[in-house]
């Protein structure tokens, strides 16, 4: 296992629509595994493939905020295929946005369906902070980032901040 590098904005790797995993092959197996550790390491409650530069529709999740009891979810071409009326804020961040925050209204309740490391088809009900985590996942596989769903004005200023800072970067 190893921790890999995380792809933050505004690198335009973000914005790829991610392919569907058609074998659970080793290497699929060493991806889940790294995206775990880098999951952990960061620390975050969830990370897409994508952000960590492999554009495969793959997910991790832990929502279990416990480092006693771990509780890793690994999700093969999740999808939502149900999502309930209610909305719901939540105060959502992202590993590719470092540092900044801001509530985002998405369904309270949704169902999604996934593949596991076992090949098995699953389909599980969620709310709370999972029904979250997993709409802001599974966004990333579709190229969407939470900011998107903010109002211009806000998404303008985070994406000047980090393009500055890249630019610093750069040049530094
Ligand atoms: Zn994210």
């Amino acid at each position: 296992m190893s921790i890999r590098p995380l792809v933050i904005i505004p690198d335009s790797k973000l914005r790829l629509v991610s392919e569907p995993i058609t074998d659970i092959t080793s290497e699929i197996r060493q991806l889940a595994d790294d995206m775990l550790e880098t999951m952990y390491d960061a620390p975050g409650v969830g990370l897409a493939a994508i952000q960590i530069g492999v554009p495969v529709r793959m997910v991790t999740m832990d929502v279990s905020k416990s480092d006693d009891e771990r509780q890793p979810m690994v999700l093969l071409n999740p999808e939502i295929t149900w999502a309930s009326e209610e909305k719901r804020v939540y105060e959502e961040g992202c590993l590719s946005i470092p540092e900044y925050y801001e509530e985002v209204e998405r369904p309270d309740r949704v169902r999604f369906r996934f593949m596991n490391l076992q090949g098995e088809t699953v389909e599980q009900d969620a709310d709370g902070l999972l029904a979250t985590c997993v709409q802001h996942e599974i966004d990333h596989l579709n190229g969407v980032l939470f900011i998107d769903y903010l109002s211009k004005l806000k998404r303008d200023r985070v994406m000047t901040k980090f393009k500055k800072a890249a630019k610093r970067e750069a040049g530094a």
